[in-house]
């Protein structure tokens, strides 16, 4: 009953608030602000954030709780430079989530209409920039704050009740449902950990081992698949921000630098400078291992032992508004940093031509990249984008078909998957593959100068003008042989490619 009765109140809020502000239905939110924020809310508004915005979102499960609760993870962007942004380690923080979940929604609509949000240019930004989420990190942990017993089975209230010092009420409830505290799990200053409970309890167990629940290792794995140049980790409460832990002398100007602003953003207030022996946190581990920024803001006024109240929303979302596309521009300038000058006007040719449309290129860690699209469709492929797997298929009735996705270093020619030089990759709104591929899936030779850095296509037949693709103009023999894929992979190309640079 209690949960009927916020929901009638959480509509009537709603209800009541719409005719307030002047927008239109067409733009009235998806994620609502005034509500309870559950894992099954969660979960219905990711799907339908990505069905609305899917140019922009995408997401995945990367993990499952021991009570089966998917770890979501929403890909907001399409840079291959990463942030990521974090909410709910702690049961009780949920509000966290509801701003990791608006924050997705307003930067998506933002980016959609191509406008500012904030005097951030979301397309251009987000252009540049993934800013990877999970909103919950916690779901079973947030679903036992919020609905207690009942939404676990029988079989476990008992120890539930343990752990929770012997009462029913979960409203302080900061653990996983195992008694472990996900804040206090990662590896970094673990065994020193102070103020540790040494048994499952609803705060501060550290568990027996680092990195043992589902939770944490969902957590590391996936912040060492997508490589974040900025993390952040939302708890509440207390308009704080952690900023530093053990954090390299070398590093202090930038890291201070960046959580002055976010001081300055959000009204919060900087902790001191830590290095003391507490640790096992989720930036803690992030600062410590990768050496990059990471922050953990506390939003809101400090409620007592409880969750914040939703009305408490509103003006920890106006604080917090600008972080996200913030932390992307500010994420871009340092992976731009770890990847310095990459694209370079190297100069592309095809039979000693410039290809038709202008083709950028460049070398990073001795492979030659170019932008694929417009040596492809000189080549008579027709390419297709897909955004959810952010996979390019490209066709061509004369070579046959090159699938290759974007950061996984293989690709698929012809049916036959081949290792790649490199990981093809998003710049600036381009794509470029390793200049191999190209040969590959063409079957044209590949010389790269060694002095000039020149990068030379050479046509197995001269390449006909660029026409349309249409049937009456192809060449009958190219319809009716295709390239033989085999001999693709075993061909000259790679070996003049890696002859040219071994100097
Ligand atoms: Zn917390």
């Amino acid at each position: 009953m209690k949960t009927f009765a916020l929901t009638v109140l959480g509509l009537l809020l709603m209800l009541t608030a719409i005719p307030l502000h002047p927008i239109s239905a067409a733009s009235r939110s998806i994620v609502d602000a005034t509500a309870t924020y559950t894992y099954e809310r969660m979960t219905k508004d990711i799907g339908t954030l990505a069905a609305t915005y899917p140019d922009i979102i995408t997401y995945r499960s990367i993990g499952k709780t021991k009570y089966g609760r998917d770890i979501w993870a929403v890909g907001l962007g399409k840079g291959t430079a990463t942030i990521f942004i974090n909410g709910s380690h702690h049961a009780r923080e949920w509000l966290t989530t509801t701003l990791n979940m608006t924050m997705i929604e307003q930067y998506a609509a933002a980016y959609t209409a191509n406008r500012t949000y904030e005097g951030y240019p979301a397309r251009t930004t987000l252009d540049k920039t993934t800013i990877w989420f999970v909103p919950m990190v916690n779901p079973d942990g947030v679903t036992l704050q919020q609905f207690g017993l009942s939404a676990f089975p029988a079989s476990v209230h008992t120890a539930l009740i343990r752990m929770n010092g012997g009462s029913t009420n979960f409203k302080r409830w900061k653990a996983n449902p195992q008694g472990i505290d996900p804040n206090r799990q990662y590896d970094s200053y673990w065994a020193t950990l102070e103020a540790n409970i040494a048994y499952p309890f609803w705060r501060n167990h550290k568990g027996t081992a680092p990195v043992q629940t589902p939770e944490n290792q969902a957590l590391v794995r996936f912040t060492r698949e997508i490589d974040p140049e900025i993390a952040v980790s939302y708890h509440s409460a207390g308009r704080i921000i952690y900023w530093s832990f053990h954090t390299l002398p070398a590093n202090l100007p930038r890291d201070k630098r960046l959580a002055n602003t976010f001081s300055n953003l959000t009204g919060y207030r900087l902790m001191p400078q830590r290095s003391d022996s507490s640790g096992g946190g989720y930036t803690d581990w992030f600062i410590t291992t990768f050496n990059r920024p990471a922050f953990t803001p506390e939003i809101g006024i400090k409620p007592g032992e409880t969750n914040l109240p939703v009305s408490a929303f509103p003006e920890e979302w106006r604080r917090n508004k600008k972080i996200g596309l913030w932390l992307a521009q500010e994420g871009y300038s340092l992976w731009n940093k770890r990847h310095p000058n990459p694209v370079q006007n190297i100069s592309v040719q095809i039979d000693g031509q410039p290809p038709a449309q202008q083709t950028k290129a460049f070398m990073q860690k001795g492979v030659n990249y170019v932008a694929y699209k417009p040596l492809l469709e000189q080549y008579g492929f027709t390419a297709f984008w897909d955004q959810s797997t952010r996979t390019v298929t490209a066709t061509s009735s004369a070579s046959g078909t090159v699938i290759f996705t974007l950061n996984q270093a293989y690709a698929q020619v012809n049916g036959k998957t081949i290792t790649l030089s490199g990981k093809p990759l998003l710049i600036d709104g381009m794509i470029y593959v390793p200049a191999r591929l190209i040969s590959q899936a063409t079957g044209a030779a590949l010389v790269v100068d060694s002095r000039t850095g020149q990068i030379q296509f050479t046509s197995p037949e001269p390449v006909a003008p660029v026409v349309p693709p249409t049937e009456s103009q192809q060449p009958p023999e190219a319809t009716t042989a295709p390239v033989d894929p085999a001999t693709v992979e075993g061909a000259e190309p790679s070996t003049v490619e890696n002859a040219t640079y071994g100097q």
